[in-house]
Formats: structure tokens, sequence, C-alpha cells
């Protein structure tokens, strides 16, 4: 879920483009990842790596089945964002994204005519996307990387890289390679695109009817009275976290992003196949990688150590990352960004032992209070949203857990208030109440983002002032 995937056979409009792109970013990564690691200098933010497929091959890429050129941009920062920000292991990276994997395209989800492809291992996501939100990332990528080196558990789309495949007809298709905020082995029983926007802002019930899994929006959280369950020091950090996220977008310009939520119910469970079964998919049958490159000195096979590699990650033992926060002041005197200055110094607050991910608290040890800011800059192994079983359980007031899981982040990030979405801005403008209407500009975007992200938390009052009368 929601991979209702079409199948991709050699014979589907997109076969070509598809085995193009995954050719492409095998050769690309793999030579960037053959070299030393080096720290970054301004040329990499700019740097782009051509190369030339065709069927006799040459020195630099090796044959392929179809006549191409790829384009690999900034390599270097999307290799260090990768490998030091986002925790990716380079093998792991490329496996799942060529070599025996599968890709299945989803029937594209947004209204943009972006096509999404997941990877077989379901955590990376391939997005085309428009020419604009290319050169629009390339722009910012500096800023987009000191964020994330400063924010290391933000919430934005983990961007893992950003190419370009040309065809022989000289039509050019621009991608971003990107986290799956969903898991691959929990189903997500509901999810909801969150903008803070209400007009029209609602998938119909009708049309639920037909598929119970559909991605709902603002409208259907609000009339459902939901609420994202969380206790006050994951409340305070998720908070903290989406201010820090929705002003550095206010600052890039930006608007129309939305708050992915996924909602795993444990009860509920997970079907099995479910998405084997609705799976049709495709093997572009790459090449696989040349051994020489990840084979280790014992012979393991590449995939087997991707797999125990995997394997490890979800070991329950290795959640049990323990962290202790001091007790949040009440939520009335809580106040974004700075803690208020009513409060006392966290040292003189009784610790509670806040266990992150792992289910025993049994080993959950004290150690030094630290603020919310400092939380949210140290690094840490796992980011502290996505630790429990990749996602974020609902806790009560006492910290004790709910039922749920959350899967959430920060999606389409990419789309400056340019010359369109003022037009839009305008119409509907005329319309609707121009203050609800999802175009506005990116510093009331951001701001009515942020405010109902904290409204529809538990003691947040609710989203429904958000809608109009
Ligand atoms: P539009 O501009 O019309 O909103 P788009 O083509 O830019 O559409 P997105 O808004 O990025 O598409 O995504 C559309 C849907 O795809 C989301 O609502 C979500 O269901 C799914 N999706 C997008 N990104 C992710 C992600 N990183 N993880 C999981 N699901 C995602
Ligand atoms: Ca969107
Ligand atoms: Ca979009």
């Amino acid at each position: 879920y929601p991979l209702v995937g079409n199948l991709i056979g050699e014979d589907h409009a997109n076969y070509v483009l598809m085995y193009n792109m995954l050719t492409g970013i095998r050769i690309a990564v793999s030579r960037c990842q053959a070299k030393i690691k080096r720290p970054l200098t301004d040329q990499d933010f700019t740097a782009r790596h051509k190369y030339s497929f065709d069927i006799v091959g040459n020195e630099l890429t090796p044959s392929a089945r179809y006549d191409f050129k790829f384009k690999d941009y900034a390599p270097w920062v999307f290799r260090e964002l990768r490998e030091d920000h986002f925790s990716l292991d380079p093998a792991d990276y490329l496996l799942s994204l060529t070599s025996k994997y599968i890709l299945s395209e989803l029937t594209s989800p947004g209204k943009s005519g972006s096509f999404f492809y997941f990877s077989r291992d379901y955590r990376f996501i391939i997005k085309t996307i428009r020419h604009a939100e290319h050169k629009f990332l390339l722009r910012v990528l500096q800023r987009y990387w000191e964020h994330v080196k400063s924010n290391p558990h933000t919430l934005l789309s983990r961007f893992y890289g950003l190419h370009r495949v040309k065809l022989p007809r000289g039509q050019k298709i621009h991608f971003v390679i990107m986290n799956n905020l969903f898991p691959p082995h929990k189903d997500i029983h509901e999810a909801y695109d969150l903008k803070g926007s209400t007009i029209g802002r609602v998938v119909p019930p009708a049309k639920l009817e037909q598929n119970p899994r559909a991605v709902q929006k603002d409208l259907n959280w609000i009339d459902s009275d939901k609420v994202l369950e969380l206790g006050p020091e994951k409340r305070a950090l998720l908070t903290e976290q989406l201010r820090r996220d929705s002003e550095m977008l206010r600052d890039l310009g930006v608007m129309d992003y939305s708050l992915l939520v996924g909602l795993h119910w444990g009860a509920r469970g997970n079907r099995e196949n479910v998405r084997s079964n609705t799976l049709r998919v495709f093997e572009p049958s790459v090449p696989p990688i040349r051994r020489k490159t990840t084979q280790t000195k014992d012979g393991r096979s590449p995939e087997a150590i991707a797999m125990r590699r995997i394997m490890r990650a979800s070991d329950p033992h290795h959640l049990g990352t323990t962290l202790d926060l001091p007790a949040s002041p009440p939520l009335s005197t809580y106040s974004v960004p700075q803690p208020s200055p009513s409060t006392p110094p966290s040292h003189h607050h009784p610790m509670r032992a806040y266990t992150v991910g792992a289910r025993p608290r049994s080993n959950s040890k004290a150690t030094t209070a630290t603020t919310l800011q400092t939380h949210l800059t140290q690094d840490r192994e796992r980011v502290l949203f996505y630790q429990d079983e990749g996602g974020l359980q609902a806790t009560d007031e006492g910290n004790e857990e709910m039922e749920v899981i959350y899967y959430l982040g920060i999606i389409d990030i990419l789309t400056p208030y340019g010359g369109l979405k003022k037009v839009e801005h305008f119409w509907k403008g005329l319309k609707a109440d121009r203050h609800k209407i999802s175009p506005v500009p990116p510093a009331e975007y951001a701001d009515r983002f942020f405010s109902f992200m904290k409204a529809i938390m538990r003691g947040g009052g609710g989203g429904a002032r958000f809608k109009s009368e």
C-alpha cells in the first residue's frame, strides 16, 4: 500500500525509460562510490556528469540495450547526503534500485503528471519531476544540504539522487530518488495528505467506499475528528521539528507541500502478501553489479550482505536506543520556538525515562537532561521520528504506548511560488476564502501549515477552525 502497480512489460511505454533510468543510476552511482571519499567543495554543488550509453559500449559505459544519455547531478553531494546524513548503506542503495530488484509503477497518484516508481524492497521512490522542479532543487541544493546537516531529524523528503535521462529523440526526463515514508513490512491502514488548506481538500465518501485505502485529505481528517496521539515529549519534539522545517520551506519560497501521515494499527495487523498479490511488476534485467566492487574478502555476495543488513536493521534489539528527556512543561505554557521563560531549567524537572523505539523499558537509564533543541540537533543513529518500526509510536500523556504507529514526513517540497501558482491563487481566491485555498504565498503557507499540524495534535484544539463557514 499504496502499491497497486501497473505491469511494466517490454511493450509498456515506460519500459525503455525505466531500463535507462536504472542502468544510468547503477553506472553513475557506482562510479562515484568507487572513489575515495573527500570533503565537499563548492563546485560539487554545481557538478554534473554526463554518460552516453549505446549498444556497443565504451570504456566509461558498458553496452546497454538502448541508446540514451544520462546526466548525474551533484553526485558527491548526494553521496554525502546518503551516507553521512541519511545513513544509507551504499550497497543497499544500489541493490535496491538495480540488479535483481524490481520496480513497480504506481498509477500516477498526484495531479502533476509525475510518475512514481517503487523499488522492489519498497524503500525507495523514483519520482519524475518537471524541469522547473529540477532547476529549483539544483538552485537550493546547498541550503537543503545545510538544513539536513543541522537538522538530522528533519521531516523533509530525503533526496538521494537527482538525474536526467535523454532519449534519442531529445526528450528529457528529470527524476529524483527519495525515501518511501511507508514501511515495507507494515500495512498502512489509513493515509492522509495534509496541507492545512481546506478548500476542496477532501476525498469524497463515495470514492473512499470504492477504495478504502485512498490517501485522504485535510477535510477527511477534520470531519472524522482525528487526533495525532502523541505524549508530551514526542509532541514537543515533533512540533519543534515541524517549526524548523516549515521555516526552511518558507525561506526557500516554496508552497504546496504536505505532511503525509500513514497510520498502522497493530491490532489490525498485516494482510500477508497484500502487496505481492496486487503488485504487477517489471524486471528490468539490468545486468548485475560487478562483483569486483562490492564483493567482500570472505566471498559473500552483495545480495547476502544487503539482506543481512536489512535483517539487522529490523532486529528489535537494535531498536533499543534509550533517550531521556526532561518532562515537558504543561502544554499551555509550552511555546514554540523557545521553551517559555517561565519554565525552570530542565535539570529542575523530574526526569522521566523516555524510550524511543524499544518496546522493553527495562534497559532505560537516566542520562543528563537536555533541551529540545539539543535533541533535535544531535546526530543519533536513528531519526527520532522513524525509530518505532520505521515510524512514530502513538503514546498517551503518561508516555504509555498506544496502538497506532504513525509514518510521517513532508513531501512535494519543490514548488516555488511562481507565475502559475500566483495565477491559481488569484482565480481560486475569487470563489473561496483567499486564505483557505491551497495556493497561497510561501510565508502564509508555512504559517498555516505549521499551525494546522499543531492543532491536530492531542490538546491542539483540532483542525476545525481551518475550515471556512
Ligand atoms: P501534486 O503536485 O498534484 O500534489 P505530485 O505528483 O507532485 O502531485 P506528490 O504530492 O509528491 O505528487 O505525491 C502524491 C502522493 O504520492 C502523496 O499524496 C502520497 O500518497 C504519495 N507519496 C509521495 N511521496 C511519498 C513518499 N516519500 N513516501 C510515500 N508516499 C509518497
Ligand atoms: Ca502534492
Ligand atoms: Ca507537486
